[in-house]
């Protein structure tokens, strides 16, 4: 073994999965594109399957504190078939696996799965199987989806040409300041439990955190539209490094107007009322679940009255880079914000 030792944060995670999978060989042949998108594809015939995975682990991706484990359930299914959607799938069966200390009762794990229950049903998934082991400390969440399509309609980052039309769906920034509004109202707790939370103002953003909803309604509308996007993802980290992900697997720029970047009117007002830029929470927000995607321009009157799509831009060549076109007229360099604190000292995209 080596005696070298790079610390974690000095390549952050985008940097450990690229250095992981370079040593990863594909074997079979049904293997048609592993790591590197929102899900795994493999082909058989003319049908592929797409599988997906995500973990969440207790204080750092959720906090039980204002997190009620039915949304947690209903969270933890909702954000993975996010990703069977965004590759244009049906997403059709979950496992679920779980890590529980006994600081957890049957009932709380019953709860847990009554909110993954609700989205199976929601999402039309099947509860297929799962692990269940005890942890030391908290809960830690793994949830796999699987989903199908046609070959022919699976959606992946890397198809953007320049030219392509820039959509999202939804709105965005919501749910980072609906983070911010229960990390508030958590500190005022921890100093005044008698004080109870006022949330009712906040329903909305606090929603979207905690009870995101993946975009079905957009598949189907995909479907019935005969719409293929050129490419897609779902927003998990932020707007700005989503849209870099996808043109990095593109080879392509864009340019985003920021005048249409969606932002709901209640986010809007509450980034004000925290000091932030709205713009800055639609960007780099994260956890929004929204579908970033490119269609050809021939598609562009298929979307057009679409009140759930707002095109944002355009995709352009990778000479052009990624830029934000304000609406003061200025063009700036879109940067990934959403994980800055864990790249390259001097890596500056
Ligand atoms: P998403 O945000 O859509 O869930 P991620 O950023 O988590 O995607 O992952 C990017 C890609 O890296 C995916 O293809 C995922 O399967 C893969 N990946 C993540 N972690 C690992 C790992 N530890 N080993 C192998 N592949 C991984
Ligand atoms: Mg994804």
């Amino acid at each position: 073994m080596s005696q070298q030792r790079t610390e974690l944060g000095k390549i952050g995670e985008f940097g450990l999965i690229d250095r992981l999978s370079k040593s990863v060989q594909i074997k079979n042949e049904s293997t048609q594109k592993g790591i590197g998108d929102d899900a795994a594809v493999m082909q058989y015939g003319n049908r592929s399957t797409v599988v997906s995975t995500d973990l969440l682990v207790e204080n750092i991706h959720f906090d039980l504190i204002y997190t009620p484990l039915k949304h947690l359930g209903y969270k933890a299914v909702a954000v993975n078939v996010s990703d069977i959607y965004a590759m244009n799938a049906r997403p059709t069966q979950i496992t679920v696996s779980l890590a529980i200390s006994n600081r957890f009762s049957v009932e709380a794990i019953e709860e847990l799965y009554k909110g993954i229950h609700a989205a199976c049903e929601h999402y039309g998934v099947d509860l297929v199987g799962g692990d269940t082991t005890s942890s030391l400390r908290g809960l830690v969440i793994s949830i796999t989806a699987i989903g199908v399509a046609d070959a022919d309609k699976i959606v992946y980052r890397s198809g953007a040409r320049a030219g392509d039309i820039l959509c999202v769906t939804g709105d965005l920034g919501a749910a980072y300041l609906g983070l911010q509004v229960l990390e508030r109202e958590k500190q005022v707790y921890l100093e005044t439990p008698d004080m109870q939370p006022k949330l009712e103002e906040d329903d909305y953003i606090v929603g979207r955190l905690l009870k995101p909803e993946a975009r079905k309604d957009i598949f189907e509308f995909f479907k019935k539209a005969e719409i293929v996007p050129t490419s897609m993802l779902d927003v998990s980290d932020g707007l700005s490094s989503d849209l870099i992900h996808l043109c990095r697997q593109s080879n392509v720029g864009a340019l985003v107007e920021e005048a249409q970047v969606p932002i709901y009117e209640k986010t809007f007002q509450k980034a004000l009322d925290f000091k932030f830029d709205p713009i800055i929470c639609a960007l780099h927000g994260g956890e929004d679940y929204e579908l970033l995607f490119t269609i050809s321009p021939r598609d562009i009157d298929k979307i057009r009255f679409q009140t759930e799509i707002k095109i944002i831009g355009e995709i352009t060549p990778i000479k052009d880079g990624i830029q934000l076109h304000t609406k003061g007229g200025r063009m700036i360099p879109l940067v990934a914000q959403g994980w800055k604190h864990f790249q390259r000292d001097g890596d500056d995209d």
